[in-house]
């Protein structure tokens, strides 16, 4: 029984419960919700946490921080300590993309320790370890290969899966005419468009959609429908590839949710500013409102070192368009694979998006205004005890500590703050 098909019935599950609770909503609009596959629950049955998420219309924007090795870098115990940065600063889901090492083992681990849903993208699984056979490569993949690797995912606990369905045939012809600059820049998108292209056969996973059906309705899966075709860069934005891709996607959803399967859909990718409002617009109509994960979005391209900031500036600008859920980036995007610092980094950047936008909708904002009550009367403890990551805040004050406590060395006795308080509050000099 999936959450999906509870909720068609008319149950409220106790997920639903804990999701409404936490979100401050009916449990009933958490089940009507579910029921028409606006909200998602992602929530494997064979995985018990007790970070329980809701995701979708109504509901605070939520954040996924992806963590994993390389074939560059393999240290699970890194992997692990990200995986308890991510979940200290706030990370609602958390993705493995391990390509590196004993990927089983990686993603067990990673699914035993996280106190969050965790996501996977088995189509890498299916295709390295097929690389990593004596004279194979991805293209060698099989189609047991793939859907072997979905059904481990499964079994094994994960929560929601990256499923690349709408790289077929047709967008990939529709990609070969569009002469795109960055081509493709999705990595289970690329095994799939290499795949279709050195087999000369249908996408299996779109061909076969009812079989990933049944493997996602076994273990309440929740599929997220990756978005292969997404740019890579601003110059390729909103292209039809890209939108003949969401179309597909579209559908799926439909078909998905008949099958009482609980989906989300992946967006772009690379977008100027001007384009992230239109395609979460799209996006919503397409799909009738499924859940947006957006993946960024980044807004500009020149800027390596900096792109938590360029994904937060598009997340944000998503988030109050409609999009639900946030990938962050690290500053490390483009450049090499994420440390632990990055991790925190980029998370803490995406958060602000999420935060930004719910307080807009009034969600969460006490914690603002207390922050603003102590700021306004100078008082440091209640702000250090307020604000977001208190360890860095206490860095920055102290490295440069004041010589009267009271103020900071920014305007020390010309304190704005102290000597408009002074006459407002007492009229002393
Ligand atoms: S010294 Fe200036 S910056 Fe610092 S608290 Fe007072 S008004 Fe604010």
């Amino acid at each position: 029984m999936t959450q999906m098909l509870d909720a068609k019935k008319g149950t409220i599950t106790d997920e639903m419960k804990v999701v409404a609770k936490n979100e401050g909503v009916s449990a009933e609009y958490i089940k009507k919700m579910v029921a028409k596959g606006r909200i998602v629950i992602p929530k494997n049955l064979n995985h018990h946490f007790p970070g329980i998420k809701g995701i979708g219309e109504g509901l605070s924007i939520k954040v996924n921080v992806n963590i994993g090795t390389s074939i560059d870098w393999v240290h699970i115990e890194e992997e692990l300590e990200k995986l308890k940065i991510a979940v200290k600063y706030g990370a609602d889901t958390v993705m493995d993309l391990s390509t590196g090492g004993d990927l089983s083992a990686i993603r067990k681990k990673i699914i035993e320790n996280s106190p969050i849903p965790v996501g996977t993208v088995p189509i890498y699984q299916a295709g390295i370890l097929r690389a990593r056979k004596p004279e194979q490569a991805v293209v060698d993949m099989t189609e047991d290969d793939m859907f072997n690797a979905i059904e481990e995912h499964g079994r094994d606990g994960v929560d929601f899966i990256t499923v690349h369905l709408g790289v077929t045939k047709e967008t990939i012809e529709k990609l070969k005419n569009r002469r795109r600059i960055t081509g493709m820049v999705s990595r289970g998108g690329a095994f799939l468009l290499a795949w279709i292209l050195h087999n000369d056969e249908e996408n299996p996973l779109y061909r076969n959609f009812d079989y990933l059906l049944e493997i996602a309705r076994e273990y309440d899966m929740t599929l997220s429908l990756g978005d292969g075709m997404r740019p890579g860069g601003i110059a390729d934005s909103t292209d039809i590839p890209q939108i003949n891709e969401l179309l597909i996607l579209g559908k799926l959803v439909k078909k998905a949710r008949d099958g009482g399967i609980q989906c989300m859909v992946e967006g772009p990718g690379h977008i100027t500013m001007n384009e992230v409002g239109a395609n979460v617009i799209l996006e919503k109509s397409v799909t009738d409102g499924a859940p947006f994960y957006v993946l960024g979005p980044l807004v500009t391209d020149i800027f390596p070192g900096y792109d938590h900031i360029v994904g937060a500036i598009g997340g944000a600008l998503a988030a109050m368009a409609g999009a639900d859920f946030l990938c962050y980036v690290t500053p490390a995007e483009h450049l090499a694979l994420p440390t632990i610092e990055d991790v925190k980094e980029g998370l803490i950047a995406s958060k602000i998006a999420a935060h930004a936008v719910d307080i807009s909708r009034g969600r969460g904002i006490e914690m603002d205004i207390g922050m603003d009550r102590a700021r306004g009367n100078l008082d440091w403890n209640g702000q250090f005890r307020l604000c977001f990551d208190p360890e860095k805040a206490r860095i920055y004050r102290e490295r440069r500590g004041p010589s009267v406590e009271e103020v900071c060395t920014m305007c020390g006795q010309f304190c704005a703050l102290k000597m408009a308080n002074n006459y407002l509050r007492g009229g002393e000099r």
